[in-house]
C-alpha cells in the first residue's frame, strides 16, 4: 500500500481522500543527515503544486528566518506529518496522521537529527503524542521515542500563526535560534553563507 525508497516516499495509497486530492506526494526536503528537523502539519496548495514542504506563504517566513540567522533552507532538513495534501486544506484525521507516521519515522531514523522542531500543534501533538497548548509551551523542548531512539523535541508556533498574532513571532525567533545554534557549520562547511 505504500513504497519508500531511502527517505522518499514514492507510492502510496492508504488515505483515500487524501490521494484524492494530492497532485502529488510531497516528501521532505534538505540534507540526509541534517541535525536539525522541521517537521509540519502537512503540504498546502502551493507544496502540493511544487512537490516540496514550506513553499507557500508559511515557506516565506520560514526561509527570511533561516537566512537571518546565516541558513538556508537547504542547510536543514524540512518535512511534514503527512505527505498528501488534504482537502481544503482542512487538519489530517487520526487515521491519515497514523498511515504517514511510519514514513516519517523511518525519515527521522535515517537522518538521526540531534533536534526535531515541531511547527505548529498538529505535529506537537503527534510527535509529542499528548494536548499540546502551543501558544503556551512553544520554546520548551521535550523527549519523544521516535524512530528507534530517544529525541529532542521543540515545540514551536507554525510560522503561518505569526501573520495572525505578532507576539507569537518571538516564540518562532527562539526557535529559529535554537536551530541555527545546532545548525551551525553543517554539510558543506559554509552552511553560514547559505544561498548568498
Ligand atoms: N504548512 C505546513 O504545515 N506544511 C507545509 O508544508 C506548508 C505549510
Amino acid at each position: 500500500m505504500g513504497e519508500m525508497d531511502g527517505l522518499e516516499v514514492t507510492d502510496c495509497t492508504k488515505c483515500p481522500e487524501l490521494v484524492d486530492c494530492r497532485s502529488r506526494i510531497v516528501n521532505g526536503t534538505g540534507p540526509a543527515d541534517a541535525d536539525v528537523v522541521f517537521v509540519g502539519e502537512g503540504p498546502g496548495e502551493q507544496e502540493d503544486r511544487e512537490g516540496e514542504p514550506f513553499v507557500g506563504r508559511s515557506g516565506t517566513i520560514l526561509d527570511d528566518k533561516l537566512r537571518d540567522r546565516g541558513l538556508a533552507r537547504q542547510d536543514v532538513r524540512i518535512t511534514n506529518c503527512v505527505r498528501c495534501r488534504p482537502p481544503e486544506n482542512r487538519d489530517p484525521t487520526g487515521e491519515e496522521l497514523d498511515n504517514c507516521f511510519p514514513y516519517l519515522e523511518s525519515e527521522i531514523e535515517q537522518v538521526d537529527p540531534e533536534l526535531i522542531i515541531t511547527l505548529g500543534k498538529v505535529p506537537s501533538q503527534h510527535l509529542l503524542d499528548r494536548d499540546v497548548a502551543v501558544t503556551k509551551e512553544a520554546g520548551s523542548i521535550e523527549q519523544a521515542e521516535l524512530g528507534g531512539a530517544v529525541r529532542d523535541v521543540l515545540i514551536c508556533v507554525h510560522p503561518a500563526a505569526t501573520l495572525y498574532d505578532r507576539s507569537q513571532e518571538e516564540t518562532l525567533d527562539a526557535a529559529l535560534d535554537k536551530a541555527a545554534a545546532m545548525a551551525d557549520g553543517d554539510s558543506n562547511g559554509q552552511s553560514q553563507l547559505g544561498d548568498f
